[in-house]
């Protein structure tokens, strides 16, 4: 194959002139963008007939990869009867009521649920929720976790001083010009997986800390949880009265059906979802406590949006979950076995060119980390610092050309991968590997 980009160069350009940077702009650095003509498994094909493996996932969402012919042929059927928009507030159908029922039977936690559309938002409904609940002013979150682009939970760093309450401070990496000023004294930071400054905050401020909110699995789903970690936060929680939430809005229907709480056998009181959950359209969740989650009835806790529940989005989680637990959870199975056969097989090919790579990752997504030592585990923030971004983004270029699609070394993985796809893609990545 020839790789080619000529329309793609051409649209790219009038595509600048519209949209400054995209529709979302987090990564610059992707500077060659592609304009798909067609999709259908685990494979795009660009505008110039450029083929690729995709395991970009769209950051997430495509757990079923591409056109799954049960989902479309669902949302195709849905689309002849039905309308695509009936008001969040007043019509509904029963597919509302199936899908909320298969969160609560799958998700540990969930006893109730509250349908939002993008992760940002089902964020924010969480830490209302958790405000309101326990009549606490702050939220504690931890460096390097992510909970999405609203201001009030978006960037900052901990604070390196002792003895001042550890609100975030300016990071120059995860700083946006026009943050509300006030933004930064909403919730308390501490570092990832500092134990002892996580346990002094919660000694000095606990008692106005309403809600603890983390990734179980961090840094997009690629830093396994230190043993025995969130178990001890889970108690820490329990013993100041501070709600634990776990953002699953990457983990959740992809670690597994019922999220990272249920790989890891710890449940919080409240975690959002989204991104996988309706397979490539935009819907997210909160789902937690009854307790918590009733604070909706009356109205006390306001969760309004227009776009809440939108039955199409409804329709698509449905048949997506639908999908994923057919036959006792198959193409979980089958996925996980491919994703294994990957990981493996790209171990042995850095460790055979000699170049140090980390491969690690849960089922549902990994990464591959250049630079560092392939027999350590990478746990936390501060480990990534050995990490070769610059080769992360040679490696993200030179393999896109030869027609496999990372996200800068992040894998994720779908259900409809299939072994010839880990054959192909090993291939490319030896041949890559040996232009480094
Ligand atoms: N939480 C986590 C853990 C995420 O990874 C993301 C998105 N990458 C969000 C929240 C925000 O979700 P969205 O982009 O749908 O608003």
């Amino acid at each position: 194959m020839v790789y080619e980009v000529k329309n793609n160069m051409l649209f790219t350009h009038s595509f600048e002139e519209v949209f400054p940077c995209g529709h979302s702009n987090n990564s610059p650095a992707m500077a060659q963008r592609i304009f798909q003509s067609r999709a259908e498994g685990s494979r795009i094909w660009d505008i110039d007939d450029n083929e690729y493996i995709d395991y970009t996932g769209a950051l997430g969402p495509n757990i079923l990869g591409h056109c799954h012919p049960k989902l479309t042929a669902g949302l195709k059927a849905y689309l002849d009867q039905k309308s695509v928009c009936t008001g969040a507030s007043f019509l509904f159908s029963e597919d509302d009521v199936h899908l909320g029922r298969k969160i609560i039977k799958h998700v540990p936690c969930a006893e109730q649920v509250k349908l939002c559309v993008t992760g940002s938002e089902a964020v924010q409904q969480a830490l209302r929720l958790a405000r309101a609940y326990t009549q606490r002013p702050y939220y504690l979150k931890f460096g390097g976790h992510y909970h999405g682009w609203i201001d009030s939970i978006f960037g900052g760093e901990p604070n390196p001083e002792k003895d001042v309450k550890p609100f975030p401070v300016f990071d120059k990496r995860t700083n946006t010009k026009g943050k509300s000023p006030g933004s930064y004294a909403e919730g308390l930071m501490v570092p990832w997986g500092d134990l002892e400054k996580l346990k002094d905050t919660l000694e000095s401020y606990g008692s106005d800390i309403a809600v603890m909110i983390m990734e179980p699995v961090c840094n997009g789903g690629t830093l396994l949880p230190v043993e025995g970690l969130l178990e001890e936060i889970r108690q820490l929680c329990n013993h100041y009265g501070v709600l634990l939430c776990f953002d699953e809005v990457i983990t959740g229907f992809r670690t597994s059906l019922g999220g990272a709480q249920q790989t890891f056998g710890v449940v919080p009181d409240l975690c959002t979802l989204g991104k996988a959950l309706g397979g490539g359209m935009p819907i997210s969740a909160v789902a937690g406590r009854a307790d918590i989650l009733n604070q909706f009835r009356d109205a006390a806790v306001m969760g309004q949006g227009t776009f809440n529940g939108n039955p199409f989005c409804v329709k698509s989680a449905l048949e997506t979950i639908s999908i994923l637990e057919q036959d006792n959870g198959a193409a979980f199975s089958h996925m996980e076995h491919v994703q294994r056969e990957l990981m493996i097989g790209l171990d042995r090919v850095a460790r055979d060119k000699g170049i140090p790579m980390r491969v690690q990752g849960p089922t549902g997504v990994f990464a591959t980390f250049f630079g560092a030592d392939p027999d350590k585990p990478l746990q936390y923030s501060v480990d990534l610092e050995t990490v070769d971004h610059q080769l992360m983004l040679k490696f993200h270029k030179s393999s896109l050309e030869k027609g496999v699609y990372t996200l800068f070394g992040r894998w994720f993985p779908s259900v409809v991968h299939t072994q010839k796809d880990t054959v192909q893609a090993l291939e490319v990545f030896e041949d890559v590997l040996s232009g480094l």
